[in-house]
């Protein structure tokens, strides 16, 4: 390997996904490293600028953070970085910003000045190239890794980072392929999706009550007084729960003796819930304390129990765990209260192409008339069915030799401590952070924990 204290010879790191996981590990390569080392940074990723994956490449408003600004700083040690910038921007009171819920689009703005500053403060011992190309392989040859690019030269480095997010978007729900429907949003998180849905002011069906519908209705929904009505339905009809109108704190359980079943774990979380209930009147900041031990109870269970959590749990974890905006929760109030907002539970058994809209039929026998339908159902979980070319070919998908493999479950590679393990169980020159890492740890996608796995991911690429 290379000595990464020789300033002749730059490690060469390629970070494959340059949204925000990927932008964090480069930020945090550059301000841990030694100043005698010179680093030769490549992301590779088709997006335009970096920090505009699926969360952040919104310029809507109102698509709030769904965490407060004290829980986005890009660094942990200096937890209020963003709120003070938030209001060093003028965006929000100092005495309120930590509890402030920003829009997403002023997270973008933060993380790429912190980076540049970064880098101008690293003067010339880092140089930073952007290939505006999808990867489409990983290849460890020996002395380091190769990254294979759709219509470019492959690209040698010393190490890589495979940061591509969160797995594409399912649609498992449909009745039959509706990728041809031009009324039909498959993505609603791809740049521009909403374009022509938000030029007119025809009635939308919205498949699934989690966040993304939220962001969608606020959307389609614009400033109130629109003509339009927009409806949300999923199996449960199950909404996020709004985050409390002020911070409640966290009450971090000990975990030791809550036992390694499912059933025993999860009476042991409705026993801390009810207590911290009790005594605080909230049950918030029990689940915001678990938080912090949910990779450790994680670890503990079996294969099938964690099939068990997804299949059961994961849905009523998830409305707790991941909760919107007080803003967000007034906003959809006064539009249900209005009648423009319906959300309804139930299951989509036709859906039919019309002149100008969608027509949808349901198991309660209702026919709903839409001018457009969009798939608000999240992103599909296992790793090895999303049709990402640099997953698929490091996963060996089709014919292909596996050069890393998934947990049971599909859920994301296994790793040691974030270095991604080798088919045979050797670790290889490539490491991973943020959703490819919920195999191991079942909460990484969030900023709260991708950055601290950042500063880890950074502190083992520069180690010899
Ligand atoms: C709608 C939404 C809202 C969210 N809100 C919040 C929030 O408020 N707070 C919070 O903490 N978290 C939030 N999250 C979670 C969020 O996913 C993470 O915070 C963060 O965006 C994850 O960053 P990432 O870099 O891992 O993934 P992404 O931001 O998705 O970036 C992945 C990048 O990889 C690139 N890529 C993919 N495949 C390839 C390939 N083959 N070759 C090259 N490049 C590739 C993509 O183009 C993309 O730029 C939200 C998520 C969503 C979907």
């Amino acid at each position: 390997m290379k000595d990464v204290a020789n300033a002749a010879a730059p490690l060469r790191i390629a970070i494959v996904g340059a949204g925000a996981a990927g932008t964090l590990v480069a930020l945090n390569v550059v301000r841990r490293s030694e100043p005698g080392t010179t680093l030769a940074l490549t992301f590779v990723d088709p997006a335009e600028d970096l920090v505009v994956g699926a969360a952040f490449s919104t310029t809507d408003p109102r698509h709030l953070l769904n965490v407060p600004a004290a829980g986005m700083s890009f660094d942990p040690e200096d937890r209020f970085d963003f709120a003070t910038w938030c209001s060093d921007q003028g965006m929000v009171d100092a005495d309120e910003a930590s509890y402030w819920f920003a829009p997403r689009r002023e997270w973008a703005r933060y993380l790429r000045q912190r980076w540049q500053e970064t880098l101008a403060a690293a003067c010339d011992r880092v140089t930073v190239t952007h290939v505006r190309r999808r990867a489409t392989g990983l290849v460890p040859d020996g002395t380091g890794i190769t990254v294979t690019v759709e219509g470019d030269e492959p690209l040698q480095a010393d190490r890589a980072v495979l940061a591509t997010g969160l797995p594409s978007v399912g649609d498992s729900w449909a009745p039959r392929d509706l990728a041809g429907e031009p009324r039909y949003v498959a993505d609603p998180w791809r740049p521009g999706a909403l374009e022509a849905l938000l030029a007119d002011d025809e009635d939308v069906l919205v498949v699934g009550t989690g966040l993304t519908m939220v962001d969608v209705a606020l959307s389609a929904l614009g400033e109130a007084g629109s003509g339009r009505r927009v409806v949300a339905l999923s199996r449960n009809g199950r909404l996020p729960q709004p985050h409390a109108p002020a911070y409640l704190g966290e009450v971090v359980p000990d975990v030791r003796a809550w036992g390694s079943t499912l059933p025993e774990v999860r009476a042991a979380v409705h026993a801390h819930v009810g207590a911290v209930e009790q005594l605080n009147g909230d049950w918030r900041p029990a689940i915001d304390g678990i938080r912090y031990r949910v990779a450790e109870l994680w670890k503990r269970l079996s294969e099938s129990d964690r099939e068990a959590f997804l299949r059961d749990v994961a849905g009523e974890w998830g409305v707790r765990r991941h909760r919107i905006p007080p803003a967000s929760q007034a906003a959809l109030e006064e539009h249900q209260a209005a009648g423009r907002l319906e959300v309804r539970a139930g299951k989509i058994t036709a859906v039919e192409g019309t002149e100008g809209g969608v027509e949808v039929a349901t198991a309660d026998g209702d026919q709903l008339r839409f001018g457009w339908v969009v798939n608000c159902t999240g992103p599909r979980s296992d790793v090895r069915t999303l049709g990402n070319p640099v997953l698929d070919g490091l996963l060996g998908v089709g014919d292909r030799t596996p050069v890393a493999v998934t947990d049971g479950l599909g859920l994301g590679l296994v790793t040691r401590d974030g270095q991604v393990l080798g088919a045979d169980g050797d670790p290889l020159p490539l490491w991973t952070l943020g959703a490819l890492r919920r195999g191991e740890l079942w909460e990484s996608t969030a900023i709260p924990e991708i950055r601290v796995q950042a500063g880890e991911v950074a502190a083992a690429l520069l180690a010899d």
